[in-house]
């Protein structure tokens, strides 16, 4: 089975995918997926969606657009070019902090910072992240590095006025000091969001917003159902994090924006809603972060010349 880039989680993708949902009424944007994943294998290799089908298979069940994340700095200025050339995608620019101690230790880390920095002036780029803290895959040598990386985000955002995504793995004590000590950007996210109700509570008060993935319809997961009931409607956000993080019913098989609906619904059952009320909310909520996928000019054409490939 080809292996595929697994910077930002450990689970193995398994290269099928599940039906086609239920089309929603009123469509949503899925907030954070990798539509990319599938070129960093080798040619052939992949049986992940291009991008072009997982875009249409999303639109087809009412996804009406994403944010495409990138990880690194191949991945940012790809997430940056075809923005530029898609108006279903807007992109999201950083260097992950699982990716940060090794260009740290190569010393290539303030020259990714400062080709983010750049990206992060492109058209149609959006947000700076993934970036944050991870503690579950980073050991104590790599902290300092990612927290300078944090910090170098966090500033590129606010300069740009861009939103934040934050990457948050066993690490929220620390994200949320860092946040409070050198100031949040004015539309702050936590990508797949992790707390309980306490943190939940606490990133409303400070106006952040919590972007729940399929996580949030595991069954071992309570605590997150709970932590949406305490979260205000108007900071609720929904994402894939696609390939990973696949929504129950179709846990071990691979994940695409197509599957939001499954999470939307888990949502709107636990929140005791109806599934358009809620997702006219999460729609209007995510273009108030990210602003509108139709305020900038696209250049459809030139989609079809571009190899499906990074821009390295
Ligand atoms: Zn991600």
């Amino acid at each position: 089975m080809p292996s595929i880039r697994t910077s930002h989680s450990e689970d193995t993708v398994s290269m099928t995918y599940p039906p086609l949902p239920e089309p929603l009424v009123v469509g949503v944007y899925d907030n954070h997926t990798h539509l990319d994943s599938a070129l960093w294998v080798p040619e052939g290799e992949s049986e992940l969606l291009d991008y072009r089908e997982a875009l249409d298979k999303a639109s087809s069940v009412g996804v009406r657009g994403v944010v495409q994340v990138g990880t690194d700095v191949a991945s940012s200025r790809w997430s940056a070019e075809m923005a530029s050339r898609e108006p279903r995608m807007l992109a999201a620019v950083a260097i992950h902090p699982n990716d940060v101690p090794a260009l740290e230790a190569e010393g290539t880390l303030d020259d990714a910072l400062a080709e983010i920095d750049e990206l992060a002036s492109r058209p149609r780029v959006r947000a700076v992240g993934e970036t944050g803290l991870d503690y579950f895959r980073t050991d104590d040598a790599g902290k300092p590095a990612q927290m300078r990386a944090f910090e170098a985000h966090i500033e590129i955002a606010k300069k740009h006025g861009l939103a934040l995504q934050i990457h948050d793995r066993d690490a929220h004590a620390d994200v949320i000091a860092t946040l409070l000590r050198v100031g949040a950007p004015e539309r702050t996210v936590f990508h797949c969001f992790s707390g309980d109700v306490e943190m939940a509570q606490l990133c409303a008060e400070q106006g952040w917003y919590l972007s729940f993935a399929g996580t949030i319809t595991f069954k071992n997961a309570p605590v997150l159902r709970e932590a949406l009931v305490a979260t205000p409607r108007d900071r609720i956000l929904v994402e894939t994090d696609s390939p990973y993080l696949t929504p129950t019913p179709h846990r071990g098989q691979t994940n695409a924006s197509y599957m939001i609906p499954h999470t939307l619904r888990l949502m709107a059952d636990t929140l005791g809603t109806s599934e358009s009320i809620l997702a006219a909310q999460i729609a209007s909520n995510t273009e108030l972060v990210y602003g509108s996928w139709n305020d900038e000019p696209v250049f459809v054409d030139a989609a079809a010349d571009l190899p499906p490939h990074a821009l390295a």
